[in-house]
């Protein structure tokens, strides 16, 4: 079944075929949207025919990917996706909510919601015979496109800034990418990315540049509604006051825009095959010093105005969004909104997740963060059922890690000395 129609531009709304073009619109340099054959869609699959298949990763989600079959199996490109939700009682006791939960993005195969977008990417690279796959990265696309290339033997370029944290480096390096820190920002080393593509012909996997890595991404969308449907047959038996109609509320971290675009994009394709009868609201949260597209958001329009970004959060430290029109849309389509959090509310987001078991880098908390202060701004009602994104694991980003708790005591391995410090 041929189910990739081609691409709209999200500025224009020109089509182009799946040929035409590869990035961008080429009359303005909007974001393309994947254009899928919905009817072709409708016709073959029933919602069954994906909630009964066997494969738990994202690629249970095929009949609606603009991309075949990756060959081989049993590898962590075939792993990506189906990540847990947990339910987050205490938290959402303190936060006074009724319903809570949060989605553990950090179980990817390279530990970050970033394996979505390179498992599609690479799987497309692979159709496009391109030898090489490039991108830049504040660190997590970069390890995950590394990740998932090393998995089926695909060649990959990376460009991250010097600044990025240590783990990152290190697993770029250690899935044997090419890597090369650049003596700049995310943002130098992503219009650099741009002009290497070109020069070299490499495939450009750059997060708002690359249509596929959205079409990853919105898997996560997918999940949700899987996990939603189960989620609210417990409802049910345990109080029968909410209505199958109350939406989810959805709290995502934000730097180039493209994660919560990608959540907004599987939800439009759900709606569009009518497998859903409503939207969810979906919540973007910024960190205060890289708050671009939340500015635009609360500005009451869609024009992207840079900022000089600093945060202790980097996967979300981001001067130019790349993905900014559509993420303010995420908020503005489904009734959502936009939180600043300050690198504090961050650093104590990652201490207080922690107290239930997971353990999220400052990006991943910061969804979190953004859910305490929405809560407390009354953005969600008690009543609201709540679902976080952890976008990315603690081990990603130790030294932020730390500053989030005290440093623990140093005894002489005595019992008296235990006496003391308990
Ligand atoms: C990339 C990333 C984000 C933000 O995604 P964008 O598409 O840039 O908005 C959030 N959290 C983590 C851990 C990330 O790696
Ligand atoms: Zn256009």
């Amino acid at each position: 079944m041929n189910k990739f129609n081609g691409y709209r531009c999200s500025i224009c709304g020109t089509e182009y075929l799946p040929g035409q073009v590869t990035y961008t619109c080429p009359k303005d340099g909007g974001n393309l949207d994947v254009v899928l054959d919905y009817d072709a869609i409708k016709k073959k699959f029933h919602p069954e025919d994906i909630k009964s298949r066997t494969d738990f990763s994202l690629w249970r989600y095929l009949p609606l990917l603009p991309v075949n079959e990756p060959a081989g199996s049993s590898t962590p490109l075939h792993a990506a996706g189906w990540t847990p939700v947990f339910a987050l009682p205490r938290l959402a006791e303190k936060l006074g909510l009724k319903h809570l939960w949060l989605k553990d993005e950090s179980r990817n195969p390279t530990a970050s919601f970033k394996d979505r977008a390179s498992a599609l990417v690479v799987t497309r690279a692979r159709e496009l015979k391109s030898e090489i796959v490039v991108t830049a990265s504040t660190g997590n696309a970069g390890a995950a496109l590394a990740g998932m290339a090393a998995a089926v033997g695909q060649k990959a370029v990376i460009f991250a800034p010097k600044s990025a944290p240590q783990a990152k480096v290190a697993q770029l390096l250690i899935f044997g990418a090419k890597v090369i820190l650049v003596d700049g920002t995310y943002d130098d080393a992503f219009d650099l990315t741009v002009k290497a593509s070109n020069e070299f012909g490499w495939y450009c996997r750059n997060t708002g540049y690359n249509p596929f890595t959205l079409e990853g991404k919105k898997t996560a969308a997918f999940e949700i509604w899987e996990w939603w449907i189960e989620a609210h047959r417990d409802w049910h038996k345990k109080d029968g006051e909410l209505d199958s109609h109350t939406p989810l509320t959805i709290f995502v971290s934000v730097g180039d825009g493209n994660i919560i675009s990608g959540i907004h994009k599987g939800f439009k394709d759900l709606l569009a095959l009518g497998w859903i009868p409503n939207m969810p609201r979906i919540i973007g949260v910024q960190a205060e010093g890289s708050a671009a597209i939340a500015n635009a958001f609360h500005a009451g329009n869609e024009t992207i105005q840079p900022v000089s970004a600093t945060t202790i959060a980097d996967s979300i430290s981001v001067d130019l969004p790349r993905d900014g029109i559509r993420a303010v849309r995420a908020a503005t389509h489904t009734d959502g909104t936009y939180i600043t959090v300050s690198d504090d509310e961050i650093i104590k987001a990652i201490a207080e997740l922690g107290t239930m078991g997971i353990f999220a880098e400052p990006a991943g908390a910061a969804a979190y963060a953004g859910l305490v202060k929405g809560a407390s701004l009354g953005v969600v009602g008690s009543e609201a059922p709540v679902l976080v994104m952890n976008t990315g694991s603690g081990l990603k980003d130790v030294r932020a890690a730390l500053q989030a708790v005290q440093s623990a005591p140093v005894i002489e391995p005595t019992l008296e000395a235990v006496k003391k410090v308990l």
